[in-house]
């Protein structure tokens, strides 16, 4: 395969840039010619397409964001703009796709490769965690750290005025960031979609706290769980300590890479294009065990995940007391 496509999609996250970047490189390596695509699928439907150089790709790695830009692109799932899009990279000879996105990316991908014959390969993007078939996925360490750098400047405050605060941060449907952010900033409490509690528990806890003589909680929300404020409305009838609720919102999304970021998506970048190189495509890329593995790309919507977050959610538990 001699040309190849690139494009970030869905929601952003850092590391975007270190997974173009390595596409990009290893491929002009190989003697590939390759292709970004701006704004997604939005992009490819309204043909911007560039062919890429080294210059493209230098000074990113770490840079937040995306510099293809990404987009949602409601249109994609119409078979005619998906036509129009396969068009604009037909004329060009391109063969294969990089997409750096969530499952929803991957559906788009699936589709476009299923009506129009391209090899596509997908690479987990999104801060969230969310995709079956990958144990992290790039963005997810840099957006934790984050949060824990937001845990330690609201404890601080949290104590001063011994203050419960609730903290409500990203993660879609998934508890993931909410859960580690508990085992890494020593949260004391933490309600995740997963697993339903009710909130006697958490007022409970808070209680038994404040009893143990604690000055403070900082509780993790993670959004899949409904509104922060609904469950500060409820938390304030069953405790007696001042609760506040502070939503993280896209300040998570941002910021540089960590390091883990980039070399897992360092080294996803390279794989996809090794994987275009051997003419093999629709499949998703993940790391399991520390080891880069593909699956099928349906993998990622009618696979099982295999991380059991019950068994870490009760060790924050006990962590939390
Ligand atoms: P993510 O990739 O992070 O899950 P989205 O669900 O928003 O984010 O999907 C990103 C883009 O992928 C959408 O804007 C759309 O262009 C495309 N897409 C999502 N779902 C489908 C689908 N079922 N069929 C075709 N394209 C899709």
């Amino acid at each position: 395969m001699k040309k190849i496509a690139v494009l970030t999609s869905g929601g952003d996250a850092p590391g975007m840039n270190a997974a173009v970047r390595a596409v990009a490189k290893v491929a002009l390596a190989k003697g590939m010619e390759v292709y970004g695509v701006r704004r997604g699928y939005l992009g490819m439907v309204h043909d911007e397409i560039f062919q890429m150089n080294g210059s493209h790709v230098s000074g990113i790695i770490d840079r937040g964001g995306t510099v293809l830009l990404t987009a949602r692109c409601l249109e994609f799932k119409d078979p005619k703009f998906r036509a129009i899009a396969a068009e604009n990279l037909k004329k060009r000879g391109i063969e294969g796709i990089v997409v750096v996105g969530g499952d929803g990316s991957y559906r788009g991908a699936d589709l476009l490769s299923k009506e129009h014959g391209f090899k596509v390969v997908g690479l987990p993007g999104t801060i969230d965690n969310d995709i079956i078939g990958t144990d992290y996925t790039i963005g997810f360490d840099t957006c934790l750290n984050t949060i824990l750098d937001a845990m330690s400047k609201l404890r601080d405050t949290a104590t001063s005025h011994e203050r419960t605060i609730l903290m409500e941060v990203m993660g879609r449907h998934a508890g993931d960031l909410a859960l580690h952010a508990t085992l890494a900033g020593g949260g004391d409490g933490v309600l995740i979609p997963e697993i339903e509690e009710p909130i006697e528990m958490l007022a409970y806890q808070i209680k038994e706290r404040r009893r143990q003589g604690k000055l403070h909680d900082i509780v993790l929300v993670a959004e899949g769980v409904g509104s922060v404020f609904e469950i500060e409305k409820q938390l304030k009838e069953k405790v007696t300590t001042e609760v506040r609720s502070v939503v993280l919102a896209h300040v998570q999304r941002g910021g540089t890479p960590s390091g883990f970021d980039r070399v897992l998506a360092t080294k996803m970048g390279a794989k996809a294009v090794e994987l275009l190189e051997a003419g093999e495509g629709g499949v998703m890329v993940g790391i399991e065990s520390n080891e880069l593995v593909t699956h099928p790309i349906s993998f990622a919507w009618e696979g099982k995940r295999k991380y059991d977050i019950r068994k870490d959610y009760e060790l924050a538990l006990t962590l939390c007391k």
